[in-house]
C-alpha cells in the first residue's frame, strides 16, 4: 500500500521551513516591537467551544469543523481559528487580573477546516494572530490595524489596502438586523438555502455569501454605517480620525461584515493587488469581538484582533530578497572505519563547543564527500584517513579560500575559531 498525505495538507520539507522559519522570524521580531507576547493553546477544544464562540451561524462551525469523539465520548474539534482557545484560556487562567488591563498576545500555528482543497485553501493551513483584551478603546482597535500594517510592510507586499467598516454595538446590530431582514424578505425566495437560513439567525451574515454575491440585492442593501447609535459612531470616527493622524490610507467598505459571528464595532481586512497574490487578495483580517469573553464565561471584557493565513503569507515572502539559507561550520569527513570511530568523537567535541557539525555516515569515498560539504554549504571540511588518525591531526579544508592545513587534534577548535573570526 502506497500512503499518501491526507488531501488537503502539504508536508512542508526543509529547504520550505528555512523559509517559515524566516517568516515566523518577522512575525515575532514585529510582535515585540508593538510589545506583544506569545500564547499558546491546545490544537483541539471541546466542540462546544467552537459552536458558542465562533457561532452556529458560520459556515466554519456548520461545514468546516473537523470533530471527533474521544474515547470518552466527548465531543472535541480540531482548532479551526485561534480567537476562541485564546479568548478561553484567558478566562480559565484569569488574565483579566492583571493590572495594565490590555492583554496583547499573538499565536502562531496550524488550524484545520474541511473545506474543499483548492488554490490557497487547505484543510490544515496555519495562521498568525493577535488578540487585545481588556480595554474597550479606539485607539487599540488602530493599534491593531496598525500592527497588521506593519506585518504586510515587513514582508514587502506591495499595493496594500486597509478596508474598515463597522457593525456597531448591540444596539446598532438589532436595528441593521432588522432593516436587512426588511431588505432582503421580497426576494427571499431567489436567494441560495444558507442565506435562507442565515435571514433568521443571522441577516448580516447573507452579505458575506459568495452564492449570491452578484444578486442585485446586495448591493443596494442598508448599510451599518447608517443605522449606528451615537457612542457607536463615536467609535467609529476617533478610529478613523486616529488611522488619519497616523497618515495611514484605508477604504470604508460597508459591504464588509467578516466570516466569524462574534464581531462588533471595528471590522477589518488587508488586501493586496500585489501580482504574487493576484488582484484583490485578501491577506488577513479582524476586528472587535466585545461579547466574547462574557459569552465563554468570564466578566465583560472588550476585545479586538486579526489573523493572517501564514501559507499567503509565505507568497508574499517568495521573491522578497533570498536569504541565503545558513550552512553548518564543519562538516567531518572520515575515510574508513576506524577514522568513523574518531570523528565521532570530533563531532561531539566540535558541537560541545558551539559549533554546527556534521560527519559521513554512509561510508562514501573522498568525492562524495566534498560534494555533500558543498551542498550543506560546510564553512570547513575536516578530513580524517588511516594516517591523520595513528598521527593525531586532521587535514582541515577552508572551503571558501581552498586553502588545506594540517592541523592537531587539540588545535582543532582554535583553529574553526580563528577561521570563523570568533576569537
Ligand atoms: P478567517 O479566520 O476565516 O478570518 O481567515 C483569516 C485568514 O486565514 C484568511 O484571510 C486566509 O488568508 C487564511 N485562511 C482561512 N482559511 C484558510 C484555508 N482553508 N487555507 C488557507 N488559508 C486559509
Amino acid at each position: 500500500m502506497k500512503y499518501s498525505a491526507p488531501r488537503g495538507t502539504v508536508d512542508i520539507l526543509p529547504d520550505s521551513c528555512e523559509k517559515w522559519e524566516k517568516l515566523e522570524r518577522i512575525l515575532r521580531t514585529v510582535a515585540s516591537n508593538y510589545h506583544v507576547r506569545e500564547m499558546r493553546t491546545p490544537i483541539f477544544e471541546h466542540t462546544e467551544l467552537f459552536n458558542r464562540a465562533v457561532g452556529d451561524t458560520s459556515d466554519v462551525v456548520t461545514k468546516e469543523m473537523y470533530t471527533f469523539s474521544d474515547r470518552k465520548g466527548r465531543l472535541m474539534t480540531l482548532r479551526p481559528e485561534g480567537t476562541a482557545g485564546i479568548a478561553r484560556a484567558y478566562v480559565e487562567n484569569k488574565m483579566y487580573a492583571l493590572p495594565e488591563k490590555l492583554t496583547k498576545v499573538f499565536y502562531m500555528g496550524p488550524m484545520f477546516r474541511y473545506e474543499r482543497p483548492q488554490n490557497g485553501r487547505q484543510r490544515q493551513f496555519h495562521q498568525f494572530g493577535v488578540e487585545m483584551l481588556g480595554v474597550e478603546s479606539p485607539y487599540v482597535d488602530v493599534e491593531c490595524m496598525m500592527m497588521a500594517l506593519t506585518v504586510v510592510k515587513a514582508l514587502g507586499l506591495k499595493n496594500v489596502t486597509l478596508h474598515l467598516n463597522t457593525l456597531g454595538d448591540a444596539d446598532s446590530r438589532d436595528a441593521y438586523r432588522a432593516a436587512l431582514q426588511d431588505h432582503f424578505r421580497p426576494v427571499l425566495g431567489e436567494l441560495c438555502s444558507d442565506c435562507q437560513a442565515r435571514f433568521d439567525k443571522n441577516p448580516l451574515r447573507i452579505l458575506d455569501c459568495k452564492v449570491d454575491a452578484h444578486h442585485p440585492a446586495m448591493k443596494s442593501a442598508p448599510k451599518t454605517i447608517d443605522f449606528l447609535t451615537d457612542s457607536a459612531k463615536a467609535h467609529f470616527d476617533k478610529v478613523c480620525e486616529l488611522l488619519d493622524m497616523l497618515e495611514v490610507d484605508y477604504v470604508i467598505d460597508t459591504n464588509l461584515v467578516r466570516g466569524l459571528d462574534y464581531y462588533s464595532h471595528t471590522v477589518f481586512e488587508i488586501i493586496s493587488d500585489d501580482p504574487k497574490l493576484g488582484s484583490g487578495s485578501t491577506v488577513g483580517g479582524g476586528g472587535r469581538y466585545n461579547g466574547l469573553v462574557e459569552e465563554l464565561g468570564g466578566p465583560a471584557t472588550p476585545g479586538v484582533g486579526f489573523a493572517f493565513g501564514m501559507e499567503r503569507l509565505m507568497i508574499a515572502l517568495e521573491g522578497a530578497d533570498e536569504e541565503e539559507t545558513a550552512g553548518i561550520d564543519a562538516y567531518v569527513m572520515p575515510l574508513g572505519d576506524e577514522a568513523k570511530d574518531v570523528a565521532m568523537q570530533i563531532v561531539a567535541m566540535l558541537r560541545a563547543n558551539g559549533f554546527a557539525t556534521d560527519m559521513d555516515y554512509a561510508s562514501r569515498g573522498l568525492k562524495g564527500q566534498f560534494k555533500s560539504a558543498d551542498r550543506f554549504k560546510a564553512a570547513y571540511s575536516i578530513i580524517l584517513g588511516e594516517e591523520e588518525v595513528q598521527g593525531e591531526f586532521v587535514q582541515m579544508k577552508n572551503n571558501r579560500t581552498k586553502e588545506q592545513t594540517k592541523v592537531a587534534f587539540e588545535d582543532i577548535v582554535k583553529t574553526l575559531e580563528k577561521g570563523l573570526g570568533l576569537e
